[in-house]
């Protein structure tokens, strides 16, 4: 299933992406949560209620008609993973790493498909990262790898946006503040079911600035699969339904080429992974 958070009407719900339209499930089940991260927590009863609404087909809205949200955005947790394709990790100056490179965007750098990425005046190194981005669907710590894909509720693509000067060159030496800027999180636009994605390591990924195709690549050059990260996190903290796992960008970041390119306002990002979805974004200076 092609799960989407959509507005419509004046309200923002769930629904199930079918060709060009959306069965609302607010309409084929009153009974179910109408924002995602409820949803996922609510199991197999509510998928399978969404499946069967889905296989009905009534109660749909042109998908032209809606606006198509972030399918999530208040995750407990935004996990990112830095430096996960080994080409990026050489552009970017740094050894491949040994064991997984992990920070945190918040819930509050989450916006829609379509909707402006600011670049912040305060930084001259605002960078794309188009990424493949696992949303947790059961509960789980100590999680093995055997099963770390059975906590899989689906993916969905993202955009770590990036401000190379506040990663890099601030004096705590972690990356925090250059990733968490207000609107650098694009997200979407559809969650896809793990069902319907035979290997999460066979994705070709790319990320498209004004038309020029600047970072292409395929997951399965991931140095740390969804598998070996699920269960790396998931012996620190709890993953909870509705968290989100950015997997890491391949190479052709602005900050590797030559000469280096920085996003700027009247930018379109787009990025994309096949089977998965389309997100594009544009850039506005603040
Ligand atoms: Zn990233």
């Amino acid at each position: 299933m092609r799960l989407v958070t959509f507005e419509h009407g004046g309200s923002r719900r769930l629904g199930v992406r079918t060709g060009d339209a959306i069965v609302d499930l607010s309409q084929a089940d009153a009974s179910l949560p109408t924002n995602m991260r409820d949803f996922l927590a609510a199991g197999e009863s509510a998928l399978s209620s969404a499946k069967s609404a889905a296989d009905k087909g009534e109660h749909t809205i042109p998908a032209a008609d809606v606006k198509i949200c972030a399918p999530i955005n208040n995750p407990e947790k935004v996990v990112c993973i830095g430096l996960n394709y080994a080409d990026h990790a050489k552009e970017s100056g740094m050894d491949v790493p040994p064991e997984p490179v992990v920070f945190s965007k918040y819930a509050s750098c989450i916006i829609d498909p379509g909707d402006k990425i600011v670049a912040p005046s305060v930084s001259n190194e605002v960078d794309y990262e188009v990424e493949l981005v696992v949303v947790i669907g059961k509960s789980g710590r100590n999680i093995s790898e055997a099963d770390a894909l059975s906590h899989v509720a689906g993916y969905t693509v993202g955009h770590d946006v990036s401000a190379r000067d506040y990663q890099l060159q601030k004096p705590g030496g972690q990356w925090m503040m250059g990733k968490t800027f207000d609107t650098f999180a694009p997200l979407g636009p559809d969650l896809v079911t793990s069902d319907e994605i035979a290997d999460p390591g066979n994705l070709d990924i790319r990320c498209i600035l004004n038309g020029e195709t600047v970072q292409e690549s395929n997951t399965c050059q991931l140095i740390f699969n969804v598998q070996t990260l699920i269960t790396y996190l998931s012996h620190v903290f709890t993953l909870t339904p509705g968290d989100i796992i950015f997997t890491g960008t391949p190479s052709g970041v602005g900050m590797g080429r030559t000469p280096q390119v920085w996003l700027k306002e009247g930018d379109v990002v787009v990025c994309e992974i096949d089977g998965i979805g389309r997100l594009e974004n544009p850039v506005v200076s603040d």
